[in-house]
């Protein structure tokens, strides 16, 4: 396997044995989390896994990788100057812009002096007496934090799949989240690509124009709308920029607070006649608007049969773009749209057309197994050169369970989430004081625009540990009652919806052994609501001492 792993030479810099705060990641969430903890005068270190700044887009490098928010939806809002200063080049940036930008904000706030990287955390453990975490790193530095806070990333724990043979294959392998750094070059090769989520769909029309031949092993079939993306018209980013306190403003009072170039719809699909629905399907699809094409009616995710309307308009533009009939029949999803993460594509369908390209529909061919020289089904063996692996992530929780963290009596994190994640507000975890996770599972989360929910986030835990101080409080530990409840209300939330329909990773599904367990909230406005409700009620829920 081709990855960038933290490199074993030790660190960047000196590891301090003793500081306020730990942060363990330097994605987004670490980075503006550094910034908002030096502020407040809280000594910080940050330890990284990674080589540089950046998280998501640091180890995702694959081709085609871009982001699914639009720009200037898609970025820091808390400092206007930087806001102002950066100029996005392209509507839906591609991965090396994004990255460019994290570099830029870590150089204008002086970031990486506070983080260690190549140094991947190893474990934590809650000391009763002093009321200290001792973080341990695989370097074996010990570092011992008042304040522990997890930043390490709904989607940074990689998954290959259960394959027999996968080890024994020969030719080069891949993972789209840990792609080599100097890229690939595919000409004249014949390449296997297995996943056709959104990494996949990203991936495949630039594999596909490289490779001598590309097979592509499905599983389920993705709905992806087209992105329609290209660079930025220049007035309509000064004009956003003109105004861009409202922007942020409208978008975070939008369910999912992604961009608002379109006001939330509040009419049902089924109030509507069917030229009326299709013309507003159609309107979104032409002017690729994203995962807005969701939006179209308020009930695309709650009636099956406003759902239905949504998924089989996707289905008739899968017939226009691929002309061969069996192609078009494997490519159709049947699921419910929306249930797993909409996709945003650039010519993903049409990509089906080529005559290098070949799609492997698993339902009907199986994999059997990873041969030293390919992939059989239980079709036949396809020889390939290469393999790439898309298929994605233990999402929410898998990189916080690799870590080996203990709260109060030595409890470990993976026995108190053994029947899945249990949190307060995806923030706090009963049983573990003063540890904090960022965009944990219970919040919005991995359904929203993720620089507002880590923006809300970061704000929401420096006040908390500003509020501690200033009140000469130890310790904050959600309570069991509270997180009970919150458990049951973000099943309650997600049971209005369809989204526990399919077998998505937002269910764990995509995990074997994993225990099913919708673990992100509906719904950002009314929970950023709850939060700040909850810090000025005295943070209610959690149980403050010392
Ligand atoms: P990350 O960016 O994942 O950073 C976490 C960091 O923690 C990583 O660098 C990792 O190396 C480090 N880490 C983890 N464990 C340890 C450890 N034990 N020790 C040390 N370091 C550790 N979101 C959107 O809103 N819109 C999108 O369009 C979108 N597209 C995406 C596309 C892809 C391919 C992926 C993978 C994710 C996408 N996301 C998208 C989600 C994306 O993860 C977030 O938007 C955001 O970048 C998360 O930032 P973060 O800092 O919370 O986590």
């Amino acid at each position: 396997m081709s990855a960038s792993v933290a490199d074993p030479q030790a660190h960047t810099r000196p590891v301090p044995s003793s500081v306020d705060a730990v942060v363990v990641g330097a994605g987004f969430s670490g980075m503006y989390l550094l910034h908002k903890l030096r502020a407040l005068g809280l000594s910080t270190v940050v330890f990284e896994a990674g080589t540089d700044v950046g998280g998501t887009w640091y180890w995702n490098r694959y081709p085609g990788a871009r982001v699914d928010v639009e720009s200037l939806a898609y970025s820091y809002s808390f400092d206007s100057d930087l806001e102002q200063d950066f100029e996005w080049q392209e509507r839906y940036p591609t991965q090396p812009e994004i990255l460019r930008y994290a570099q830029h904000v870590a150089e204008r706030f002086d970031l990486r002096k506070d983080i260690v990287f190549r140094t991947r955390v190893a474990s934590a453990q809650y000391d009763e007496d002093s009321r200290t975490w001792k973080v341990r790193t695989e370097h074996g530095d010990a570092v011992t934090a008042r304040f522990l806070v997890m930043a390490t990333g709904c989607l940074s724990s990689s998954k290959l799949p259960e394959i027999p043979g996968l080890e024994s294959y020969k030719g080069t392998t891949y993972h789209t989240a840990h792609w080599p750094h100097e890229g690939v070059d595919f000409t004249g090769l014949r390449v296997g690509l297995i996943g056709t989520g959104s990494s996949g769909v990203q991936s495949i029309p630039v594999i596909a124009e490289q490779a001598a031949e590309l097979v592509v092993f499905q599983r389920t079939p993705a709905y992806t709308v087209p992105a329609r993306n290209g660079p930025l018209d220049p007035d309509e980013r000064a004009k956003i920029k003109a105004e861009y306190s409202t922007f942020r403003a409208t978008n975070r009072q939008m369910p999912a607070a992604f961009g608002s170039r379109l006001p939330a719809s509040d009419r049902s699909a089924l109030e509507v006649d069917a030229e009326e629905r299709r013309a507003e399907y159609e309107y979104r699809w032409q002017k690729g608007l994203g995962l807005a094409f969701i939006g179209a009616f308020n009930d695309v995710l709650i009636s099956p049969e406003s759902n239905e309307s949504a998924a089989e308009f996707v289905r008739s533009k899968i017939r226009d773009i691929v002309p061969d009939p069996e192609v078009a029949r494997k490519l159709t999803p049947h699921q419910v749209i929306g249930c797993k993460r909409l996709c945003l594509d650039t010519g993903y369908y049409e990509t089906f057309n080529r005559p290098n390209v070949e799609l492997v529909d698993l339902r009907d061919t199986p994999i059997e197994a990873i041969t030293p020289t390919g992939i059989r089904t239980t079709e036949g063996e396809h020889e390939l050169d290469c393999i790439v692996y898309a298929t994605g992530f233990d999402a929410m929780t898998g990189a916080l369970l690799r870590i080996d963290i203990r709260g109060r009596d030595g409890l470990p994190l993976q026995e108190a989430w053994a029947a899945g994640p249990r949190t307060y507000l995806g923030l706090g975890v009963a049983g573990f004081p003063n540890l904090f996770t960022i965009t944990g599972p219970g919040s919005p989360s991995v359904l929203t625009n993720m620089m507002v929910s880590i923006e809300q986030h970061v704000n929401w835990i420096a006040d908390c540990m500003d509020h501690l101080r200033r009140q000469g409080h130890r310790t904050i530990e959600a309570s069991e009652p509270a997180q009970d409840l919150w458990v049951e209300i973000v099943n309650a939330m997600a049971g209005i919806t369809l989204f526990p329909t399919c077998n998505s990773w937002y269910l764990g599904a995509n995990v074997p052994g994993k225990t099913r367990v919708f673990m992100p909230f509906v719904g950002f406005p009314m929970y950023a609501e709850k939060c700040t409700q909850v810090a000025q009620d005295g943070y209610e829920g959690f149980v403050l001492s010392g």
